[in-house]
């Protein structure tokens, strides 16, 4: 079973009706009993279900709820598709797809396997109850269920219900300090920055980088210690510019990113000028629902566009495809790159993405969105440890025998200063817009 069709499994199981869900519940427990004692002294997981996605193997799945699917994929399976499930006298079967747009009422999906232009995205209603609600429960990106109408029983395409999440970005309210969905499940964000004009911010990859670890998503079996967030991916453009320097100037430009390389980080050098890296990055980003920030000028657009060989093609069959990254695009876009060779990915658009990373940032919010901190913060003999300077500091410690790496320890302490140098007056510092000098 591949992830689409476990999702779709899913979705179907969830809108089944509860005696039902129940039901098969309890005849799951009773079938893994009955496995549990066949096996009796292995200790073998029980793996039968193809994991949703990668990496998930860490996590503990919930047993009898995977017995509980495999029944009804059983079930579904031995009854024919098409009058199994919780629809059995309605025309339409529950579909899934992505949300594209989310509006006040209404949200636009892409089905599955519809095409990438946007010519099979249909318009669905949402429900009553989650429409009051929707800017928190729904955003682009996010997977959902809905059933197709205009028959008599339902006059609209209807939403049924959003799927779980792998990732979410968001966006702390500038006044309540709760965090607001932007884009959901990304797997990749790439964060864009230029060489020389504008010339490199360190400090902007070090709050992006923040913000992103701060993406993964609790869910059953995963542990605050074990985060599983979008990777980031830091592009670095218009390196044409960097004959325009004198050698000295260039190692001083360059010799900025030691630090990143120093942690792993992907970091691709290119130029969309001169094409430079667009094919490293295209690789990187194959088979992938990706986001692109960083400042405006940096060159957003001047990559998507290189990255996408087909773009003049496509451009003249759909309107909106003109707007593509431009900063008067008002509306939120996801669409599918389709390279000559190799797998297409999917980039989504959305306003609410240019402010990512560059919001307000409290010390705590800090020393949360760094996974290292989360985990060695446990070891320090202070609770409120802010692991500069106290004694017992778990992280200190790690520091020093190399367990932390000293360049993300310097990025805690660089991004720390900054939030203290100008906290005052409410604690916080203030947001920086898309256009800040840092
Ligand atoms: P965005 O605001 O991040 O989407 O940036 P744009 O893609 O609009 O690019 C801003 C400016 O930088 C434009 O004038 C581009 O022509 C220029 N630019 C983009 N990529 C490169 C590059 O690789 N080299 C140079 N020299 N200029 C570039
Ligand atoms: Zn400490």
């Amino acid at each position: 079973m591949n992830r689409r069709q476990r999702e779709q499994l899913e979705a179907l199981f969830k809108s089944l009706p509860k005696s039902e869900q129940d039901r098969l519940f309890r005849e799951g427990a009773a079938m893994r009993a009955d496995d549990q004692k066949k096996r009796k002294g292995e200790r073998k997981r029980y793996e039968d279900l193809d994991a949703p996605r990668s990496g998930a193997s860490k996590r503990k799945s919930e047993p009898v709820r995977e017995y509980a699917l495999k029944l009804f994929a059983r079930e579904q399976a031995s009854a024919g598709r098409s009058d199994a499930g919780p629809d059995r006298d309605a025309p339409h079967a529950t579909e899934t797809g992505f949300a594209v747009f989310v509006g006040k009422r209404r949200c636009l999906v892409r089905p599955d396997g519809a095409p990438g232009d946007g010519s099979g995205d249909t318009e669905c209603r949402l429900p009553a109850d989650m429409a009051g609600r929707q800017q928190a429960e729904l955003c682009v990106g996010d997977r959902v269920s809905f059933v197709r109408g205009g028959d008599e029983r339902r006059e609209a395409d209807e939403l049924v219900q959003v799927l779980p999440r792998k990732t979410v970005l968001t966006r702390r309210d500038p006044r309540t300090g709760e965090a607001r969905a932007i884009v959901a499940n990304v797997d990749a964000v790439v964060i864009v920055v230029s060489v020389v004009s504008p010339p490199l911010h360190p400090r902007l990859i070090d709050r992006y980088l923040i913000a992103i670890e701060d993406s993964w998503v609790e869910s059953p079996g995963s542990h605050a210690d074990d985060p599983d967030p979008a990777q980031a991916i830091v592009a670095v453009n218009k390196t044409d510019l960097l004959e325009t320097l004198t050698p000295d100037e260039r190692m001083k430009e360059t010799g900025k990113l030691d630090p990143y390389r120093a942690i792993g980080l992907s970091i691709v050098e290119c130029a969309a000028e001169t094409g430079r890296g667009i094919d490293e990055l295209r690789s990187l980003l194959s088979g992938r629902v990706v986001a692109f920030v960083g400042h405006s000028g940096v060159g957003k657009s001047s990559i998507t566009n290189a990255l996408d060989e087909r773009l003049g093609l496509r451009t003249a069959e759909v309107g909106t495809a003109a707007n593509r990254g431009r900063h008067t695009t008002t509306s939120s876009q996801l669409y599918e790159i389709t390279p000559e060779s190799g797998d297409p990915f999917w980039v989504i658009d959305t306003p609410g993405i240019r402010f990512f990373g560059l919001e307000e940032l409290t010390p705590a919010q800090l020393r949360d969105s760094m996974p290292e901190l989360r985990r060695l913060r446990r070891g320090c003999k202070f609770s409120d440890c802010t692991h500069t300077h106290e004694p017992g500091c778990a992280v200190l410690e790690a520091v020093r025998t190399g367990e932390m790496h000293g360049a993300r320890y310097e990025t805690y302490t660089r991004l720390l200063e900054e939030i203290e140098q100008t906290r005052p007056p409410d604690d916080r510092i203030r947001p920086l817009g898309d256009d800040a000098g840092l």
